[in-house]
């Protein structure tokens, strides 16, 4: 079905992209997989060639378009199974941080060469202790006359390898009440003494994603690097929250359409008993109910998208967008397995991939509890 949110402009665009992807990024995903990271040339590239900034203001190098253009990227991404090269967590969802809060200087030394590829981003919330609960960080950043001086571990942190600069939630006010009013954004750069890289994790899936434990131990930031106001770390987060889980829920529908079209060639190509799995009503009826949800995934997500591209508060219908994508993701991706017999439990067959990567995607952005909390909140449930 065709979809109505995009114009020839943003065809034009994904068929140029599509294009960098099948000769610069495809070729290349096996390799990145085995080695747990990509390249930091493959950041430099997609830079030059404008597919990390395009939703970016022009005045610092991106090309002022609308979100859709990014969602181009995302779905292209999903779509070639290029999980390795976490382009919207850089531009998505750490960019926006020094865009919408950044001041003059910090944009000039960040988000410029972040929109050139030359300089990634990570943002490290998650500690050892806590995810969910965000307002329970233990890391501080204790003011010291021009510096803070910041104290703590993170975990799970995407880009944790290779990033140069990592938004830092941490606590400048551990007493403060509640404790969420005490958390503020500190950008922390590579190289800074005190700011340690740990272990790139062993994970189930997205093998090719350097997902690392960050340490600051007792590392001096100076005080210009403080992004927004103390204690307004929690309202940015929050604020920014509504982007990152529709992020989510685009590459989600995405990947879901990939595993769909390879198990329909499967099913078409296999045969058991005389005849094609796809001849088998189980195979028709499973094939056609995923379809069919898939469809209605991507509608809703479409109009999430013109939505977000509008300027809407759409907070709970993004959620919602979120876990229900992601479920969908993680049962199709078990369905379509199945669908491949013993072929899908093969490390060869692209969809025994897929089911490993789709595991997460219920966990991060906000689990899909959290989402069914906000959502119920929302709804006037507590
Ligand atoms: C591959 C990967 C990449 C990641 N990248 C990043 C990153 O770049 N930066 C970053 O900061 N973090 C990152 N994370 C961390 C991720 O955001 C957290 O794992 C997630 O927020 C969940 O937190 P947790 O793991 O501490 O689980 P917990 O918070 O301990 O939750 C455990 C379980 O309890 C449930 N639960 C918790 N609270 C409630 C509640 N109130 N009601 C009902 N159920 C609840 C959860 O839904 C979950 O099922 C990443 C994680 C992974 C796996």
């Amino acid at each position: 079905m065709r979809r109505e949110i995009f114009s020839d402009e943003h065809d034009l665009f994904r068929a140029q992209f599509r294009r960098f992807v099948t000769t610069e990024i495809e070729p290349h995903i096996a390799e990145w997989n085995a080695a747990g990271i990509t390249p930091r040339a493959i950041w430099k590239r997609m830079g030059e060639e404008g597919y990390l900034g395009a939703n970016q203001p022009a005045e610092y190098g991106g090309a002022g378009a609308d979100f859709l253009y990014d969602a181009i990227v995302m779905e292209e991404l999903a779509y070639h199974r290029a999980h390795a090269v976490q382009a919207s967590l850089h531009t998505d969802i750490c960019l926006p941080y020094l865009t919408s809060y950044g001041t003059e200087e910090q944009k000039r030394r960040w988000l410029v060469p972040g929109i050139a590829g030359e300089c990634l981003v990570a943002i490290g919330m998650t500690e050892p202790g806590t995810g969910s609960d965000l307002a329970a960080v233990t890391t501080r950043a204790i003011r010291q006359g021009d510096h803070y001086v910041v104290t703590g571990a993170k975990t799970f942190i995407s880009n944790g390898q290779n990033c140069d600069l990592v938004i830092v939630v941490a606590k400048t006010d551990p007493a403060a009440e509640p404790p969420h009013r005490g958390i503020s954004l500190l950008l922390v750069e590579a190289g800074t003494p005190g700011f340690v890289r740990g272990r790139r994790l062993a994970k189930l899936g997205l093998p090719g994603q350097d997902t690392s434990e960050l340490f600051f131990e007792g590392c001096r930031v100076p005080t210009e690097n403080l992004l927004g106001g103390e204690g307004q770390g929690f309202r940015m987060l929050m604020s920014q929250l509504q982007q990152e889980r529709l992020c989510i829920a685009v590459a989600s529908i995405a990947s879901c359409r990939r595993a769909l079209a390879d198990t329909l060639d499967y099913v078409k190509q296999r045969k058991a008993f005389g005849k094609r799995l796809a001849a088998f009503q189980n195979t028709q009826f499973k094939l056609v109910e995923l379809a069919t949800e898939v469809e209605i995934g991507q509608a809703f997500v479409d109009k999430l998208l013109a939505a977000h591209v509008r300027g809407d508060d759409i907070v709970s219908e993004v959620s919602m967008a979120k876990f229900w994508t992601t479920d969908l993701q993680k049962r199709l991706t078990s369905e379509c397995l199945q669908l491949h017999g013993g072929y899908g439990f093969m490390n060869e067959y692209p969809i025994a991939g897929d089911y490993a990567d789709a595991a997460v995607q219920s966990i991060y952005a906000g689990s899909n509890e959290i989402m069914k909390v906000i959502v119920a909140r929302r709804l006037g449930l507590d």
